[in-house]
C-alpha cells in the first residue's frame, strides 16, 4: 500500500520509494463531520452573496501562489504520487490555468435574456449557486482535478468539502491551504482526509447539495445512486478504455512518440491511457519492433532502476490487479510481445511494472476492462483498403462500456475527419494520442457512456455543476397578461 491507515492516522507513502513516508494525516473522524458540515452552510451564507468579481479575485490569488512556488508543490506531487517530476510541474501548471480562467468567469458567468411573446415583458436567465458541495477526488492527478472541480465551484458561489484519494492526499490539502491563504473567508474551503468510508458518509448528508466524484466507474454508480435519491447535483467522471487507430500511411515516428506518452506515461494511470491500438497486420510489423525497444529503455532492469520518464505502481494492490489482468490475458490466448512482469513488488524500492505489450484479439476481457497500468493491447486486422479498415477498426474501438478517449493517427484528412465523426466519446484527437483536454472555454473535458453521467469539466460547461438558473420574468404592461392565452388569436378570427 502507498497509504497505510493506523488508527486515526493516515500514512503517505512514496510509492517509488515506500519506505518513504511523505506525509501523515488525521483521518476525519465521525464527531468531527457535523462541524464540517455546519462550518459549509455557514460559510456558503457569505461567499453565496458575495460578487462573482470578488470572489475570482480570490482564485487569481491562489494561481499566483501556486506560481510563486511551483517547484516546491511539483516536487511535493511527484513525491506522493510517483509521477515523473516534468509531469508533476505540468500538473502545477494545470492547476494555476484551471484558477486563472475560473477567476475570468468570474467577470462573465453569463446568464441569457430572452425575448418575451408578450409586449412590455423581460425575461431573463441567471446561474445561481447551489450549496455545500462534496468533491471526492481519484490519486492520479492528485493536484489537478480537485482544481477542476472547486474552481468552477467557488466561482459559482457554493461552498465546498473536498475528500482527497486516501493515496495521494497531500497535494489537496496544499490546495485547500492554497485557497484559504489566498483569502477564502472561513469554511468555504475544507479538507475532510479518509478513504471510501469517510467519503460515504459526507455524501449521505442532507445538507450536502452537490456532488462532484472523479474515480472509478463501480464507485461512481454507488456515489449516483445516494445521489439521486437526495436530489444532489451530481457530477461522475469514471473509467476509461481508450484506443488509438493508427492507419498505413500514419507518420510512425509521431505514433511512436504520441503512444510513448499516450500508453505509458504515468504508467498507464490516467483515466484516458491509450490501452488498444487497432491497426493493420503491415502497419504493426512497421510499427512494433522499435516502439518495443524504446518502451523498454523506460526502466533499467540490470540495476532495477526506473528512467525520468517512468512511475511506480500507485499501490501494492493495484500492482497486483495490472498483473492478474496480464497473466489472465495470456492464459486466454493472449501473445506477449514484451514486459509482462512485476519488475519491483516494494521488496527493492517502489512499485514497477513492466512497460507492456500484448497481441489480443477483441473477444478477450483485456479489450474491454480497464487496465490502469503500463498494458498496451494491440488488435492487429487483416490489410485492406483504408475505408473498410477504417470501418472494421472502429467498430473494435467503439464495442466497450466506457467513451472517454480515443485518436487516429493519418495523412488522410478526409478519413480522419470522418473518424473524430465516429468515435463513440467526449473527447477524439487527430494525429496524437489518448490524453486529457486543455484547461479552458472550448476544452471541456468528460466521457460518454459508462464513462460519466454527462457532466464536463476543465471548460465552461463545468459550471453547470455548480450552478442552477433562476428565470426571472418582470411584466410592466400593468395588466394580467398570460402567456399562451392572452396573446391567442384564433385563425378565424
Ligand atoms: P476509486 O473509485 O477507488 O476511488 C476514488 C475516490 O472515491 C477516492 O477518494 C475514494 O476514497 C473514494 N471512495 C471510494 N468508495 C467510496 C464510496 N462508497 N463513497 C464515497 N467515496 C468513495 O478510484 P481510484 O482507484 O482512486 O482511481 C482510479 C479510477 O479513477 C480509474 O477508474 C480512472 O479511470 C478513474 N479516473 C477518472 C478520471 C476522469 O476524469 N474520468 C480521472 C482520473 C481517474
Amino acid at each position: 500500500m502507498s497509504a497505510i491507515i493506523e488508527g486515526t492516522t493516515l500514512l503517505n507513502k512514496n510509492p517509488s520509494n515506500i519506505s518513504e513516508v511523505v506525509s501523515e494525516h488525521k483521518i476525519l473522524e465521525d464527531f468531527e463531520i457535523e462541524q464540517l458540515i455546519y462550518e459549509s452552510q455557514q460559510a456558503f451564507k457569505i461567499w453565496s452573496k458575495t460578487p462573482a468579481p470578488e470572489r475570482a479575485k480570490v482564485l487569481a490569488r491562489a494561481a499566483q501562489l501556486y506560481a510563486d512556488h511551483k517547484e516546491h508543490y511539483s516536487k511535493i506531487l511527484h513525491k506522493e504520487n510517483g509521477k515523473p517530476i516534468d509531469e508533476a510541474r505540468g500538473e502545477i501548471q494545470e492547476v494555476i490555468d484551471t484558477l486563472e480562467f475560473f477567476a475570468g468567469e468570474g467577470r462573465r458567468l453569463y446568464g441569457m435574456v430572452g425575448n418575451s411573446e408578450m409586449p412590455n415583458k423581460t425575461i431573463y436567465t441567471t446561474r445561481e449557486p447551489i450549496g455545500p458541495a462534496l468533491l471526492i477526488t481519484a490519486w492520479n492527478f492528485p493536484a489537478a482535478v480537485p482544481s477542476w472541480k472547486a474552481a468552477p465551484c467557488l466561482i459559482g458561489g457554493n461552498t465546498f468539502i473536498l475528500k482527497p484519494s486516501e493515496h495521494a492526499p497531500l497535494s489537496g490539502k496544499i490546495f485547500v491551504d492554497v485557497l484559504n491563504e489566498a483569502g477564502l473567508p472561513h469554511g468555504v474551503a475544507q479538507l475532510a482526509i479518509g478513504d471510501g468510508a469517510v467519503g460515504k458518509k459526507l455524501l449521505e448528508r442532507d445538507e450536502i447539495k452537490i456532488v462532484s466524484f472523479t474515480g472509478s466507474t463501480a464507485v461512481g454508480r454507488e456515489i449516483a445512486e445516494v445521489a439521486a435519491s437526495g436530489f444532489k447535483k451530481c457530477a461522475l467522471e469514471l473509467g476509461g478504455k481508450n484506443s488509438s487507430i493508427v492507419m498505413p500511411d500514419a507518420n510512425l515516428d509521431l505514433v511512436r512518440e504520441g503512444l510513448i506518452w499516450g500508453a505509458y506515461g504515468t504508467a498507464g494511470q490516467r483515466c484516458t491511457s491509450t490501452s488498444r491500438l487497432i491497426l493493420s497486420k503491415s502497419t504493426s510489423e512497421a510499427l512494433l519492433p522499435s516502439f518495443v525497444e524504446e518502451i523498454t529503455s523506460l526502466y533499467d532492469k540490470v540495476n532495477n532502476r526506473p528512467s525520468d520518464k517512468y512511475c511506480p505502481i500507485i499501490t501494492a494492490k493495484q500492482l497486483r490487479k495490472v498483473d492478474d489482468l496480464v497473466q489472465e490475458a495470456i492464459a486466454e490466448g493472449a501473445e506477449l510481445v514484451c514486459g509482462g512482469k512485476i519488475l519491483d513488488d516494494g521488496s527493492h524500492q517502489g512499485y514497477f511494472y513492466e512497460p507492456t505489450i500484448l497481441k489480443i484479439k477483441p473477444a478477450m476481457k483485456i479489450a474491454k476492462t480497464e487496465v490502469f497500468g503500463p498494458v498496451l493491447s494491440v488488435m492487429e486486422l487483416e490489410d485492406k483498403e483504408p475505408e473498410k479498415l477504417l470501418e472494421e477498426a472502429m467498430a473494435i474501438s467503439n464495442d466497450v462500456k466506457y467513451g472517454l478517449s480515443n485518436s487516429i493517427f493519418t495523412e488522410n484528412m478526409n478519413l480522419g475527419m470522418k473518424a473524430l465523426k465516429m468515435f463513440e466519446s467526449g473527447l477524439v484527437y487527430f494525429n496524437a494520442p489518448t490524453i486529457g483536454a486543455e484547461c479552458g472555454g472550448a476544452s471541456f473535458f468528460g466521457g460518454w457512456k459508462q464513462t460519466g453521467n454527462g457532466s464536463r469539466e476543465g471548460g465552461v460547461a463545468a459550471l453547470d455543476t455548480y450552478t442552477q438558473y433562476k428565470t426571472v420574468s418582470i411584466d410592466y404592461s400593468a395588466s394580467l397578461q398570460k402567456a399562451q392565452i392572452s396573446n391567442y388569436k384564433s385563425p378565424a378570427s
